[in-house]
Parts: C-alpha cells; structure tokens; sequence
C-alpha cells in the first residue's frame, strides 16, 4: 500500500510500505483521515512515544475491504482498550492501563491506503453520510467527553451555563458545537486566527473573538481550553467565575499557567480530560449522523500524496480550516 511514513523531525514520505496484517480484524480502506495537533506534534519531533518510522494519523473513516463487516461503511475509534480491566469495566476505558492508540507503536496509523483495527472499535455510517463527515467523530468526541464531564461538575445546567472556550480548532469548535447541541446560554470562542474566526462564528451560534485583541467575557461558568499553552491555562484561570470549572484537554505544554491561588481561594474545579470513553464516541458519531452537530462543513480535504505541503501549512498557520483531511 502507500502510505504518508513520518521519517524524521518535519519530514514524511509518500511511499510504499507493507500492508498492515490484519489477523481476525477487519482490513479497512481508508477514505479520509484527519491531521491532529497530535500527529503536529509527532512531525514537529517533540514527541517521543512515536518515534520514526511510523504512520501517524488516528481520525479516519473508510470501507472495510476484507475480514468481519466487508462492504460496511464507517468511522473508526482509534483507541485501542482491554476491555477486561477495572478501568474499562467501568466504563472509563479511555483510562485503560493498557490502552493504545493508532499511530503509536505497536500501532501503526491510518495516513495510508489501509488500517487494520479490532471490529469493535469501528461504527458503521448510515448511507446518505459522508465518511469526510464521520472522520470528524474521532476530534468531536473529545470535545462530547470534556462537555459530558463538566456536567456533572457544575453546579447548574448546562443550558444556563455562560461558556467559554479557548481555541477553534476541531477540538475545540468540536466542544462548542456539543454545547450548542445542549443550548448552552452563552458560547464564546476565542480563536486569534481571523479567517479560522470567520469560520467557526458560522459553525454555530457562538460568540467569537481574537484573545490579542479584546478580553472576551469573565466570569464565565465553564472554560474548556482546547489548546493547552501557558497564556490559555493563565486565561482560563482568570476568566472563570468563583465555583467554575475549567476542562483542559488541549496539551500544548506540560505545565504553568494554572492560578493555584484563585483555583484554591475560589474553589475552582480543573480536570484534565483525555480521549473520550467507546460510549462517548458512539454517541458523538450518532449526533453526527443525525445532524445533530451543525453542516460540518469546515474541513478541508486534499491529497495524502500531498500530505508533507498540508503539514508545512498547518505549521505555516496558512490553512484557516478547522480541520484538514487528506484522503488517501
Ligand atoms: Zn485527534
Ligand atoms: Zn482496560
């Protein structure tokens, strides 16, 4: 098969590699797949869970060729669990000790023709839904797990809640959006990239804004900062009222940011999600199918022969897109 083969810091290659063997799995064809900051983050060489040789890439959606289910249409979880431990029998599976995800060793990702993965980890699409749109179940879901989570940490609903989320890109336009589909009070989203800003204010009924040029709302009732820098854990920190919460799923850097002081003295709530549980991602990919999640409208496909220019314009900031797709 081809397939788009990390080598080394900033560099990948279109090349052929040996076709994944897939045992008692099914073999899927991969239709689309999507660039996560993740996968950015591998390239750029500052990860070293994924070290090269590897295929990255984990949002991905296609036909199964061969192996259970051949013929079906679907979109794939790449988070691989045990499904026996006490983690995974209580239905936090993303919390697995064991878990692996797709495009970290011994996995290797969906940047290819083919992927094979456990059938349980796939969700078939309903005809008349396009697998560019079932591709996107895999970011969404992070920003459903986060929203699901803060929930249950609010001390009022979440359609009275005042909401604000940093960042707009498909994590965090992919919350914004499960916010709205609970008719959140009020979503602002900052996002400094004006084009991107442009985009994600039609995505839904958000309130958008640039975080370098104006202050944006206080005191809201949930931050969800999806990007995960030291200036936006320091943001979420000051922007959230006394008794709010702050979901933080981005991962930019490691640590600082946080107010200590005002999370102690104002007994603010901070929790780290991470993935979403299988049910989370079934869920997602049903709002998805029944339209539940707006047009999804706001990614941009281009070749996976192509795929090293689509990483050098991410990293460039020339793709306004929230989401890129490369399609094999
Ligand atoms: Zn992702
Ligand atoms: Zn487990």
């Amino acid at each position: 098969m081809k397939a788009l083969v990390y080598t080394g810091p900033e560099s990948l290659d279109y090349r052929d590699a040996p076709d994944p063997e897939p045992g008692n799995d099914p073999l899927i064809r991969v239709a689309h797949v999507g660039i996560c900051g993740s996968d950015m983050h591998a390239w750029a060489g500052h990860d070293e869970r994924r070290p090269a040789p590897l295929i990255l890439g984990h949002e991905a959606a296609g036909t199964i060729v061969a192996g259970p289910g051949a013929g079906r249409r679907v979109t794939v979880n790449p988070l691989v669990t045990c499904g026996e431990c006490e983690a995974c029998r209580a239905g936090r599976d993303n919390l697995c000790p064991d878990r692996q995800i797709i495009s970290m060793p011994p996995r290797e990702g969906a940047f290819a023709e083919l992927l094979a993965i456990p059938e349980r980890n796939l969700v078939e699409i309903p005809d008349g839904v396009p697998t560019e749109k079932a591709a996107l179940a895999e970011p969404i879901a992070c920003g459903w797990h986060a929203v699901r989570l803060a929930a249950d940490r609010l001390n009022r609903p979440v359609a009275e809640a005042r909401c604000l989320v940093i960042g707009g890109g498909a994590i965090g336009l992919g919350a914004a959006l499960v916010l709205a589909m609970h008719r959140a009070r009020e979503i602002h989203v900052a996002e400094p990239n004006a084009a991107r800003r442009a985009i994600v204010a039609k995505a839904g009924p958000f309130a958008t804004f640039d975080p370098a040029e104006e202050d944006g709302p206080s005191g809201v009732d949930l931050v969800i900062d999806a990007v995960g820098f030291e200036a936006t854990r320091a943001a979420a920190s000051a922007k959230v009222r006394p008794g709010g919460v702050i979901m933080h799923i981005g991962l930019g850097s490691a640590s600082g940011g946080l107010d200590v002081r005002r999370m102690t003295l104002q007994e603010i709530t901070v929790t780290g999600t991470y993935t979403y549980t299988a049910e989370d991602f079934r869920h997602t990919a049903g709002a998805i199918f029944r339209g539940r999640l707006g047009a999804l409208d706001w990614m941009e496909v281009r070749p996976l022969a192509e795929g090293a220019l689509a990483f050098a314009d991410a990293r460039a900031g020339r793709i306004a897109a929230p989401k890129i797709l490369l399609q094999p």
